[in-house]
């Protein structure tokens, strides 16, 4: 079954599931986990300048003879970068690493206090300039997106959040649904760190699926764009198995109940 494509506000078509790429650093384990990806249909994968594998992307994706146009490619302007007003070079750097002249998306990373509005400014040009389809930012507070109105031209197409059956973050959504902005969930699987939950054993039997899928199909429900990582051939192939069945309305119930402000990444919520 093929992976369904949501509709960014600038008119961008994203693949709904993307290939998580954070630590999968080491050469075999990244070759094993590509593989397994484009055998099982991902055609979205998400990497960052400081996940240190931009040119192990491009070098597999050389390999496979896919279209570029056939694939989409995230990657993220990390926090030094920022900081250091370093965004527009750094980002040269990426593209020469992915081996492409664009990506589909650029993310700020984190909501650095000195540094992201410039860095935003710079995302804009490159936009402009054709070198990102579509931009947008990571780890932003409805705060930090209230200030983007102060200053950016264009508000981001995406926020990309942890966000995950124990982490439902309800009032950053519905800001992100009010303004438009697709929200992508990393961290889906609460990074391997909570996989015991009684409720989510229970549906997974139900419907004969494995508690990662019941995990990533709520975030499909929920509307969101998902990035599980993975370097487990079966499980890269379980993570896209998601589309053949859905949760019903008690299924819903009991998943949102499992909320508990749970963060297994960094915490934005208390930079200024
Ligand atoms: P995750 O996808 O929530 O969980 C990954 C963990 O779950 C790994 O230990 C993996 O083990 C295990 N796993 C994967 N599929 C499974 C399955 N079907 N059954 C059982 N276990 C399974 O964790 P994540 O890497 O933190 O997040 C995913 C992606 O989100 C990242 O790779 C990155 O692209 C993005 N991210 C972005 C930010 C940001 O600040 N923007 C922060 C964190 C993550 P194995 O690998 O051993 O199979």
């Amino acid at each position: 079954m093929s992976i369904p494509s949501l509709k960014l506000s600038d008119g961008n078509e994203i693949p709904q599931v993307g290939l998580g790429l954070w630590r999968v650093g080491k050469e075999d384990e990244f070759q094993t986990s590509f593989a397994a990806a484009t055998e099982a249909g991902y055609l979205h994968f998400d990497t960052a300048q400081i996940y240190g594998n931009e040119e192990a992307l491009g070098d597999a994706l050389n390999s496979t003879g896919l279209a570029r146009e056939a694939v989409w490619i995230t990657t993220k302007i990390s926090v030094e970068r920022i900081a250091l007003g370093l965004t527009a070079r750094s980002f040269v750097g990426s593209l020469k690493k992915l081996q492409t002249d664009y990506v589909d998306l650029l993310l700020l990373h984190f909501p650095v206090t000195l540094g992201r509005k410039k860095a935003w400014l710079e995302l804009e040009n490159i936009k402009a300039e054709g070198g990102a389809k579509s931009i947008g930012v990571s780890n932003y507070t409805i705060k930090h997106l209230e200030e983007m109105k102060l200053y950016a031209t264009e508000m981001p197409v995406v926020n990309q959040v942890e966000l995950h059956v124990f982490l439902q973050q309800p009032e950053l959504l519905e800001y992100c649904r009010e303004h438009g902005i697709v929200v992508e969930a990393y961290s889906p699987l609460a990074h391997g760190k909570k996989m015991d939950d009684p409720t989510i054993i229970a549906i997974a039997q139900k419907h004969h699926k494995s508690y990662a899928q019941i995990m990533l199909r709520w975030c499909v429900d929920k509307g969101f764009v998902v990035l599980p990582k993975s370097v487990t051939p079966e499980r890269v192939q379980q993570n896209v198995d998601i589309f053949d069945f859905q949760l019903d309305e008690e299924d819903m119930k009991g998943l949102a109940a499992l909320d508990q402000n749970l963060r297994t990444c960094w915490d934005p919520t208390h930079v200024p």
